[in-house]
């Protein structure tokens, strides 16, 4: 079926969160188990994969900042709290047989790679699944942003939010009942509308770049595959 997909290679951004599975804090290795599963399917497909991982469910330099720390300082803790996500992910992609690189933004010798572009690209032309840790590197930005920008420089033809709920709504369909469910999105839209999809140094950044975004359920077996097939599951941003 390799000449059925749609997208060669895809940028993944999973929240944080969505490693924590149904705990409070930290990381929940079923759950990292499953998204194995999902990201190994593609990968038996030939389809090339960046992953970002953002480490919300461990620390956020807002949060923290809030709590009294000096905000900069909390950032550097909540990118170093990626790299622990992402050393997390490529334990369970390399458990189910995926062969996975972490490339951080912040050297981390003897532990992880340094980010470079050029090696990045080859080791997804290999195939390998590459995990780009501690975001873009620098306070201020989320992973969000981390995600565009990375998807932007590896040439990725989409980009894929991993959220709990599948796809953009209108409001929150978790406390409003009628809430519609957006099929597809421009990017003027998502700011026009603030529905709040992703930070808007991100949004700008796919809009400048013309890279449409799939906003979708990682909890949804399948959804991610569908997605990548060209038969969107969840909502789909672009031009
Ligand atoms: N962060 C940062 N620069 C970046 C990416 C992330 O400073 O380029 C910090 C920021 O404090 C953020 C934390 O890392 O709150 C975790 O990332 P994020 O909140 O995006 O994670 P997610 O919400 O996706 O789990």
């Amino acid at each position: 079926a390799k000449s059925d997909k749609k997208y060669k290679r895809i940028l993944l951004k999973l929240s944080g969160e969505a490693l924590m599975g149904d705990a409070e804090f930290g990381i929940d290795p079923k759950v990292l188990d499953r998204m194995a599963v999902e990201v190994g399917q593609l990968v038996g497909l030939g389809v090339e994969i960046g992953m970002v991982i953002g480490g919300g469910n461990l620390f956020r330099g807002s949060a923290l900042h809030a709590a009294g720390m000096e905000r900069v300082t909390g950032d550097h803790m909540g990118m170093l709290a990626t790299v622990m996500n992402a050393l997390a992910m490529r334990d369970a992609l390399e458990r189910a047989g995926i062969s996975t690189r972490v490339m951080s933004a912040i050297p981390m010798s003897g532990v992880v790679e340094h980010y470079d572009r050029r090696a990045a690209m080859r080791h997804l032309r290999n195939g390998d699944v590459v995990i780009f840790a501690a975001g873009t590197g620098n306070p201020f930005f989320t992973t969000d942003s981390a995600a565009c920008l990375r998807g932007i420089e590896i040439d990725a033809q989409l980009i894929l939010k991993a959220t709990k709920v599948d796809g953009v709504y209108s409001a929150d369909p978790m406390r409003v009942p009628d809430a519609v469910k957006f099929e597809y999105l421009t990017y003027d839209e998502v700011l026009d509308k603030k529905l709040g999809v992703m930070d808007l140094t991100a949004i700008c950044l796919v809009r400048d770049h013309d890279i449409p975004v799939c906003v979708f359920n990682m909890q949804k077996p399948g959804s991610l595959l569908n997605n990548v097939m060209g038969t969107t599951d969840g909502t789909l941003i672009g031009v």
